[in-house]
């Protein structure tokens, strides 16, 4: 792992030898106070670590504090273009602030939002977007390659780390962010051989499931392989909690992080005669959005198999799982055949299963 400073968040600390965070972001209106709460309850509950709300206004910055009491997680406000919603959240007790450098105007505003977060003992995340380069203002980019747009991006995140470095003020977190996944890889790498500061990984706008899905792992394994990033985020045009499945689902397949069971189940062809989409949907659902049944199944894997002619071969290998027949299934565990069972039941008994251990 590449060897950073640690920096603390509410409870949590990224960087150094820590664990990667999982987090997101509420896509609520941040003053719509009751609709914020719930979702980040959701959000939690599924495993986030920590969790983003928008800040664009007075009346979202005086709404973090009633969250920020009403949430189990660390809550960070996300700030673009008034660095005062950015002083008044952390006078309301956020945890983090994430500020743009592209469109959070002069130095003098930078220095203010530090000195409040300095005060508050609050770190703040310079958040650059490959979209929002101040540089963009000024030149042609249509020549720009990719290792341009990289070069970029560390130039202004490492000017407003100076900025704040000259304060005195470490406890900083970065992130490079493009829509792109080579210029994200690009920027990151580059940055990380530069400091010791630990990274936020995220693609911006990557898409909604499918492309998203694709960037952030091609993004994410390239450097998280490499010992890059202390805290990931995946963007999707979707709902966020479906983000904290494949973050985790990321950080699972690189062996860095564990969460529920690996489930296996195979696409069905011809042979199924269950209706497995469904089965299966229905096992990941209410699994991965208990905490108690994914630390009850944690480790374990899970076979659920349309048809009896890989399906017991597969389910010798998993700790137990069902192979399907017409309308009922064969119950495997620890690779024996236990009983049959009707393929209303499924769904049950492998919950049921999962609470039993
Ligand atoms: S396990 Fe059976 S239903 Fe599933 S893909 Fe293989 S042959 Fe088809």
């Amino acid at each position: 792992m590449r060897k950073t400073r640690v920096v603390k968040i509410g409870r949590l600390r990224i960087g150094g030898n820590n664990p990667v965070i999982v987090q997101s972001m509420a896509s609520t209106h941040t003053s719509d106070i009751k609709a914020t709460i719930s979702q980040i309850d959701r959000l939690s509950d599924a495993g986030c670590e920590m969790v983003r709300v928008t800040v664009p206004d007075i009346e979202s910055a005086k709404a973090v504090g009633k969250i920020k009491k009403a949430i189990d997680i660390p809550l960070v406000a996300d700030i673009h273009f008034d660095h005062r919603l950015a002083i008044e959240s952390i006078k309301q007790g956020v945890d983090k602030v994430r500020i743009n450098p592209g469109n959070i105007g002069d130095k003098d505003k930078v220095k203010e939002v530090v000195i409040a977060a300095k005060d508050y003992g609050v770190p703040i995340r310079i958040g650059v977007n490959a979209g929002s380069l101040k540089i963009l203002k000024k030149v042609d980019t249509s020549k720009w390659d990719s290792k341009r747009w990289a070069s970029e991006m560390v130039k202004e995140a490492m000017e407003e780390v100076e900025i704040l470095e000259d304060m005195n003020f470490d406890d900083i977190v970065v992130s490079l962010k493009a829509d792109d996944a080579e210029r994200t890889i690009l920027a990151n790498e580059s940055f990380a051989a530069k400091t010791d500061i630990p990274l936020h990984l995220g693609v911006t706008e990557a898409g909604a499931l499918v492309s998203g899905i694709v960037k952030s792992s091609i993004v994410f394994s390239h450097l998280l392989k490499q010992g890059i990033g202390n805290t990931i985020r995946v963007s999707l045009t979707e709902d966020p909690v479906k983000e904290i499945r494949v973050a985790f689902e990321i950080l699972k397949a690189l062996k860095l992080r564990e969460y529920g069971p690996d489930i296996i189940s195979c696409p069905t062809c011809g042979r199924c005669e269950v209706n497995l989409f469904d089965i299966v949907h229905r096992i990941e659902e209410i699994v991965y959005s208990n905490k108690l049944l994914r630390e009850r199944a944690k480790g374990k894997k899970i076979a659920v198999m349309g048809c009896v002619v890989n399906g017991p071969g597969e389910a010798k290998y998993a700790d137990f799982g069902i192979c399907g027949g017409k309308g009922k299934g064969i119950w495997i565990e620890n690779g024996k055949q236990a009983k049959v069972i009707k393929e209303a039941d499924w769904v049950n008994e492998v919950i049921r299963k999962i609470r039993s251990l």
